[in-house]
C-alpha cells in the first residue's frame, strides 16, 4: 500500500492549521517575488524565502526531499525549466521567466505552493504564458466543489491550456497535501470529465498546472531533479493549495 497517497478529510481545526501554514508560505513567496530583478542569484531567492518561514517558526517540507535529498527551500525553474530547479550561483537576466515553489510546514501541517513571473521586459510569447497558467489555476479552483470529480478538474486544465495552443506535463500532477506533502489524490493536468475522486469537503488539495510553449515532453537534468522542456521551449507553474467545502473553495495559501 502506498500510504502517501492516501486520502485524508481534513477536521475544520486541520484547515485552519493548514491555512496558518499556507498565509507563512504566501509570505515566503511574497518576499521572493519582491526581489525578483535582473542580477539576483537564485541562491539570493532562497535565503530570503527561508528567512520569513524562519521569523514565523515554519519551516520548509522541500529541503532533504526526496533521493537525493532536495537541498533548498524552494525551486527556482528558469525559462525551460518547469519546476524543481535547484538554487544557486545562476543570476536571474532581463527577459527571464522565473517560477518559485514553495512550502512551508506549521504545527505539522503544510501549505504548497508556486508562482511565475518575469523578469522585467518579457517576450509576448511569455506574458501570454504566464496569462494562461495563472488563469487556468483560478478556473481549475473553481471546479474543486464537492460532487464534482478529480477528472472534472484535471479535463478543464487540459482543455483550458490546450484550447489556448499551449501543452500540459504528463509526468507532474497536483496532490493531495496535509500532514504530507504528497497525499492523495492525485489530479493530472490532463484528464476526461467525469472520472476520478469524488470531492469531499474536507479535502485538502494542490492543484498546480504546469504549461509548455512547444512541447508536453519533459526530462530531467543530471542534478537529477531539475526537470526541463525537452524542445528548451518556455514553460510555466502556479499552484495554490485547496480545501474542498460544502460551499465555495478554500484557497489555504493566499
Ligand atoms: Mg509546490
Ligand atoms: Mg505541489
Amino acid at each position: 500500500m502506498d500510504w502517501a497517497r492516501q486520502i485524508h478529510i481534513k477536521s475544520p481545526a486541520e484547515i485552519a492549521l493548514m491555512r496558518a501554514a499556507g498565509r507563512i508560505n504566501a509570505m515566503a513567496l511574497a518576499a521572493v517575488r519582491e526581489l525578483i530583478n535582473p542580477g539576483i542569484t537564485t541562491a539570493d531567492l532562497n535565503a530570503a524565502a527561508e528567512e520569513v518561514l524562519r521569523k514565523y517558526g515554519a519551516y520548509s517540507p522541500f529541503k532533504n526531499y526526496g533521493s537525493p535529498p532536495y537541498p533548498a527551500s524552494i525551486t527556482v525553474s528558469i525559462n525551460e525549466q518547469l519546476v524543481h530547479g535547484i538554487p544557486g550561483k545562476r543570476k536571474l537576466r532581463e527577459g527571464d521567466i522565473v517560477s518559485v515553489d514553495c512550502g512551508a510546514v506549521v504545527e505539522g501541517y503544510i501549505g504548497d505552493a508556486a508562482f511565475t513571473v518575469g523578469v522585467g521586459e518579457i517576450s509576448a510569447q511569455a506574458k501570454m504564458l504566464l496569462e494562461v497558467t495563472e488563469k487556468v489555476l483560478y478556473v481549475a479552483i473553481d471546479q474543486m466543489r464537492a460532487g464534482n470529480r478529480t477528472g472534472d478538474v484535471s479535463a478543464t486544465i487540459q482543455q483550458f491550456v490546450e484550447g489556448r495552443g499551449f501543452h500540459v506535463t504528463r509526468e507532474y500532477t497536483g496532490h493531495g497535501v496535509g500532514r504530507q506533502m504528497h497525499e492523495g489524490p492525485q489530479v493530472p493536468n490532463y484528464g476526461k470529465p467525469a472520472t476520478g475522486i469524488l470531492l469531499q469537503p474536507g479535502m485538502t488539495i494542490a492543484l498546480e498546472p504546469m504549461v509548455l510553449v512547444g512541447t508536453h515532453r519533459t526530462r530531467v537534468l543530471s542534478d537529477q531533479w531539475t526537470v526541463v522542456s525537452t524542445d528548451g521551449a518556455l514553460t510555466a507553474h502556479f499552484e495554490h493549495s485547496v480545501a474542498v467545502t460544502a460551499g465555495e473553495p478554500l484557497i489555504l495559501t493566499e
